[in-house]
């Protein structure tokens, strides 16, 4: 598929959210992190976004809880371009109710080719880049393009 640029701001629209054995390590990554995510708009699913509120004082908009769609509507933010990272701590040793909807979301989310973070390590790295504070130009899918070629 061809891609085109989309232009990402210095403030960010960051998406956060955790699975239950991983919240507790997503609320000291936010609290270790508190002072870079507060220039940056925050996003997360029900249970998440309201945990990290409640433990940072961070502003977030908590959107459904995960297994009620809330990753759904990660993902649609996503797809129209008003999410510009994901931090997204899945749990790889327990199911949850709602694999359809964590694959839903690592798909658009690599569709849409947004910077994603799985895993502290790779969070820490990210949050480190000088991109998360500056402009920074992802490759995305050409949609208009795409669109234009299925009408033919
Ligand atoms: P939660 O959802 O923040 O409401 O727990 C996260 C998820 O399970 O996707």
């Amino acid at each position: 598929m061809n891609t085109t640029l989309r232009h990402l701001q210095a403030h960010k629209r960051i998406a956060l959210v955790a699975h239950d054995h991983c919240k507790q390590e997503l609320i000291k990554w936010c609290k270790v992190h508190r002072t870079a995510l507060s220039q940056h708009s925050l996003y997360a699913t029900g249970t998440t976004g309201h945990l990290i509120h409640q433990q940072t004082d961070l502003t977030i908009t908590s959107l459904l809880s995960g297994p009620m769609g809330g990753d759904q509507q990660i993902g649609a933010l996503i797809a129209e371009g008003k999410i510009d990272i994901l931090i997204f701590f899945w749990d790889p040793m327990n199911a949850v109710p709602h694999d359809p909807d964590v694959k839903a979301l690592m798909r658009v989310a690599t569709v849409w080719n947004i910077p994603v973070a799985m895993n502290a390590s790779t969070a820490n790295l990210l949050i480190q880049s000088p991109a998360f504070i500056k402009e920074y130009d992802i490759d995305v899918p050409d949609y208009d393009g795409y669109l234009a070629e299925r009408l033919k």
